[in-house]
């Protein structure tokens, strides 16, 4: 799941989600800001050379990497899982919705030029049934996805950027 956005994203980046084109990060019905640590403070990183969303897409996918090379979260075969996995992969599910949220908001259009709508489409419909099945997700956040899923006439009807 995360590569695949990670690929889709990596169309947009530099080219269509820009400096000029988003100046915060946000999606349908959101706005999304960025911990270094849980114990932190939710930031809005500073745009000041970089987009803000490039920037907070990069420390998400970073963020994603490392737990995932960390054999103290995802432990290797026939080992157990530790206490707080099933967090932990809410929390990175959760964070990736966000960029779906984004793109959908902001850059479906260019994908759909690109002729990528079809794979995030693919990719969003997989994420939302992967949490959906697992319980992965808050009552508000399953909603909030149902929605989008439900009428992607919604796409562009995101807070003023
Ligand atoms: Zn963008």
């Amino acid at each position: 799941m995360y590569d695949t956005i990670s690929k889709i994203y990596a169309c947009l980046d530099g080219s269509y989600c820009t400096l000029e084109s988003c100046s915060k990060m946000s999606g349908y019905k959101a706005e999304y800001f960025w911990r270094y640590n849980d114990k932190d403070k939710p930031i809005s990183l500073p745009a000041i050379t970089v987009c803000i969303v490039l920037k907070y897409i990069h420390n998400l996918f970073d963020w994603i990497n490392d737990l995932a090379e960390d054999p103290d979260v995802f432990p290797p075969e026939y080992e157990s899982y530790p206490k707080n996995f099933r967090p932990t992969v809410k929390k990175i599910l959760s964070r990736l919705t966000r960029v779906y949220s984004h793109i959908y908001c902001y850059h479906y259009e260019e994908l759909k030029s690109i002729g990528l709508s079809q794979h995030l489409n693919t990719a969003f419909k997989f994420l939302y049934y992967f949490i959906l099945e697992f319980g992965l997700s808050n009552e508000a956040e399953l909603a909030l996805l149902q929605e989008v899923l439900d009428n992607l006439s919604l796409i562009g009807k995101c807070i003023s950027n």
